[in-house]
């Protein structure tokens, strides 16, 4: 016998004993009768109005408090109870596990868009409102097709041919390229996953730019050395002494203008795979730049005027042979783009927050304006037919640029065009060892 049957037989027997049977003995039969019936009254009236309490507890709020029962009632109340706290601690451990799930789908750097099988949007995260300028709150519920209704969009949903993504150039945030995936799962459902690959694109567009930009660089000495070639293999003895020697200097020039750019392409290439911090030497600044004034010498050939200045010696921390390669561009630079006559100085200076800074100010023909954050670019050139005439490739400002980046240091130019320039590298203070 359960516990309910147990306690209600035990108010019975109380009522009895309790009442009915002092009554009888006092009282006689009759007055045991009424005073049973009395009892069992009171009983019935007790159990409804335990029973209203259970009605009002069921119609009340959910989270409110179990009503206390007394016998057969606190065991029935205490059965709720248990019930009710089993019931809210599975919608808890759902509720925390959908929270769980809804945080991870969050943090996914792909957009994710669930809809059903009429195209409503069902939930979205905050990667594809970004990626469609949608609104997660508002567009809910709406037809997908409705809010991108790019034509490409809607023949690919259309198509029902998923297994190959969509490159999809009609995102409404700006000039975004996405690539869309979808995914239908559980018979009703579709996800629409969006991954934004414009970077992607810009380093295809660049890596083609730069092949471009190489064959050009590459064809006009290749066109003149095969022609010449051509020209001397067909003919040669028609050509006097005079112009044999001419013609053999052009392509000996032609062909040291291509070397020059396969290094420095060697450079920029090793610059890019040598990982992201160069070797560590200890690098004396004064002897590097005396054979980067020694050099820069050799080159001017006695067209101009140097001075060298070092106000402190100091020591490097970093790749000799690169920084040799960018101090030794700055240097080529204000010697090419100098005209005879002009001044090159060269000078290392300590700053005022303990980093230093090596610059090469020259008198030559300056740079305009609107072409200095352009100037460090690949084959960027303010003048292409001098640069081409100094013997330039075009890269040396990107390798100086590559060099000083990796030695966590910054290019400064201060120029004036007719009046000359001023290129500083400038080191930070942990760069230099004491
Ligand atoms: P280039 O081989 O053409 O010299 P760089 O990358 O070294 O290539 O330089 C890019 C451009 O910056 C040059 O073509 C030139 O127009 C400009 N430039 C660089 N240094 C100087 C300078 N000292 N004075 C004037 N122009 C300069």
């Amino acid at each position: 016998m359960n516990r309910a049957w147990l306690t209600l037989i035990w108010q019975i027997l109380a009522l009895l004993v309790l009442l009915v049977a002092p009554v009888l003995v006092l009282y006689g039969r009759e007055s045991a009768l009424l005073a049973t019936i009395g009892g069992l009254v009171l009983l019935l009236c007790w159990h409804f109005y335990q029973l209203s309490r259970l009605l009002r507890w069921l119609e009340g709020p959910l989270d409110s408090p179990l009503p206390a029962g007394g016998g057969v009632w606190e065991i029935a109340f205490a059965g709720l109870h248990r019930r009710a706290r089993i019931r809210s601690g599975q919608q808890q451990s759902l509720a925390d596990a959908l929270e769980r799930f809804t945080r991870a789908a969050q943090a996914l750097p792909d957009g994710i868009i669930v809809f059903d099988r009429h195209r409503r949007i069902d939930w979205m995260n905050t990667r594809a409102e970004a990626h469609f300028s949608l609104s997660g709150a508002a567009d809910r519920g709406q037809a997908l097709t409705n809010l991108i209704r790019h034509p490409e969009f809607i023949a690919y949903l259309d198509a029902g041919k998923y297994d190959e993504p969509l490159v999809f150039r009609g995102a409404r945030s700006g000039r975004m390229t996405l690539l869309l995936q979808v995914i239908p799962y559980g018979g009703e459902q579709t996800l629409l996953l969006s991954r934004d690959i414009s970077h992607l694109e810009r380093l295809e567009r660049m890596r083609s730019d730069f092949i471009a930009n190489v064959s050009h660089e590459l064809k006009s000495p290749l066109t003149v050395v095969a022609g010449f070639a051509e020209m001397l293999a067909e003919d040669h003895a028609g050509y006097s002494e005079a112009e044999l020697s001419r013609y053999l200097q052009l392509i000996n020039e032609q062909s040291l203008r291509m070397r020059r750019l396969i290094e420095d392409l060697l450079t920029l290439s090793a610059l890019e795979t040598g990982g992201d911090t160069p070797v560590e030497e200890r690098v004396e600044v004064e002897p590097l730049l005396q054979t980067i004034l020694g050099e820069a010498q050799a080159l001017s050939a006695g067209r101009h005027q140097f001075s060298l200045q070092i106000d402190a010696p100091a020591t490097l921390r970093g790749c000799a042979s690169e920084l040799r390669s960018a101090f030794g561009n700055l240097a080529s630079n204000a010697v090419r783009y100098t005209p005879e006559g002009g001044r090159i100085d060269l000078s290392w200076q300590r700053e005022a927050d303990g980093g230093a800074r090596f610059s090469v100010a020259d008198t030559g023909i300056g740079v305009a304006p609107q072409h200095l954050p352009r100037l460090t670019e690949r084959f960027y050139r303010v003048d292409r037919s001098r640069s081409r005439e100094t013997g330039g490739t075009g890269l040396g400002l990107a390798i100086v640029k590559h060099v000083l980046t990796r030695h966590h240091a910054a290019l400064e130019i201060d120029s004036e065009p007719g009046h000359g320039s001023r290129f500083s590298a400038r080191f930070p203070v942990n760069q230099l060892m004491q």
